[in-house]
């Protein structure tokens, strides 16, 4: 159920009918819109007496939401949903607006020389935000596992030096609470997209999250995953296309763009792309990075590594610096063609680094 108030309700009245749906034994979840506030209700088992709802002062009506999701669609907000990262110089870095969010960095964190030499790399070319696991989902037990918490202290030092958002994975109750200390952003990986229980605890984090679409998720598979980060009152979602399994065997996996417009018209969360695991093949992680920023995608995630070949995961799929400086100048370019954009960085630091 949804309750749609009129454009001229008061905060009391909006107020209201959130105590009223509370005390009725349901949760209830306003989401201001540019021309209206909407209230979910979730928790009811069956239909909700919509009477004594509806006669409230500031209510324009009440409504059957007939998807299985309902916060993250766009029946229940219409505008799109821009995050935004206040940044210490009082500049702001959003996700979800017109500029597009660009997170770069290793597959995982191995050691501070190699996070900080590929940070001020990626804070040259534009990235706003630095990737790297600290907890790593590989298919192998004896594949590195990451460097856990020590991990996230070396990228809250890059946050530091580079002026760079965190982002990085959780992948389990004990390591979430600990990415929502250090990081920005709380990666939910596609191998837990439907681990029902940990999107519960990121729906009680205080981070935004970043939710991966499962290995073989549909699209209404993908938003109920957000549904329940949602429906536990953490509205700061940005959902990531990386590919799906099929039968193809010339890429990892195979990027799915077309979820893209089809996303953005169900919902009004962000989408971002992986053209990293979404190919799994460094000469084909520019091109479909293009293609991603030319289908509409809010930002894309990108994994770079300076010395590749030695990378303790995903090397094969990342790029060189080099190779993101030109992907970065090519879709600054796709970019302005859609009227969007990608702020030009002023990085913190360059040159030498790694001395002190
Ligand atoms: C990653 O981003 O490093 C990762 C493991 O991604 P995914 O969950 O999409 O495989
Ligand atoms: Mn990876």
């Amino acid at each position: 159920m949804l309750v749609v108030m009129q454009a001229q309700a008061t905060e009391e009245q909006v107020r209201a009918v959130c105590q009223k749906i509370e005390a009725l034994g349901y949760r209830a979840h306003s989401m201001p819109g540019a021309q209206r506030t909407a209230i979910g209700i979730t928790g009811n088992k069956g239909e909700v007496e919509s009477g004594t709802l509806e006669e409230m002062p500031g209510v324009q009506e009440v409504i059957k939401v007939s998807k299985p999701y309902k916060l993250v669609s766009r029946d229940t907000k219409p505008d799109n949903t821009v995050i935004t990262f206040p940044r210490a110089n009082g500049a702001s870095v959003s996700i979800g607006g017109p500029d597009l969010a660009i997170i770069a960095g290793p597959c995982g964190i191995e050691g501070r020389e190699q996070a900080f030499t590929i940070a001020e790399r990626v804070a040259r070319a534009g990235a706003q935000f630095f990737r790297g696991g600290a907890y790593k989902p590989r298919t192998s037990p004896y594949s590195f596992q990451g460097l856990g918490e020590e991990g996230l202290r070396i990228m809250a030092e890059v946050r530091e030096r580079f002026g760079l958002l965190i982002v990085t994975e959780a992948v389990d109750y004990e390591s979430l609470d600990l990415v929502d200390q250090y990081a920005d952003v709380i990666q939910i990986g596609a191998r837990n997209m439907q681990n029902f229980s940990l999107l519960k605890r990121a729906g009680r984090a205080h981070k935004p999250v970043l939710l991966k679409r499962g290995i073989s998720a549909t699209l209404e598979e993908f938003l109920m995953a957000a549904e329940y980060i949602m429906s536990e009152g953490n509205y700061n979602i940005v959902l990531c296309e990386r590919g799906v399994r099929t039968f193809a065997d010339h890429t990892r996996n195979t990027l799915d763009l077309s979820i893209v417009p089809a996303v953005q018209r169900l919902s009004h969360l962000p989408i971002i792309v992986d053209p990293s695991h979404g190919t799994g093949k460094r000469n084909k992680v520019t091109p479909l990075s293009r293609a991603a920023v030319a289908v509409g995608a809010d930002g894309l995630i990108v994994e770079v590594h300076h010395d590749p070949d030695r990378a303790l995961s995903d090397g094969m799929q990342s790029l060189f610096p080099d190779q993101f400086d030109a992907l970065m100048v090519q879709v600054r370019q796709i970019a302005a063609v859609l009227g969007r954009s990608i702020p030009v960085s002023t990085p913190v630091h360059s040159g030498a680094i790694l001395e002190d």
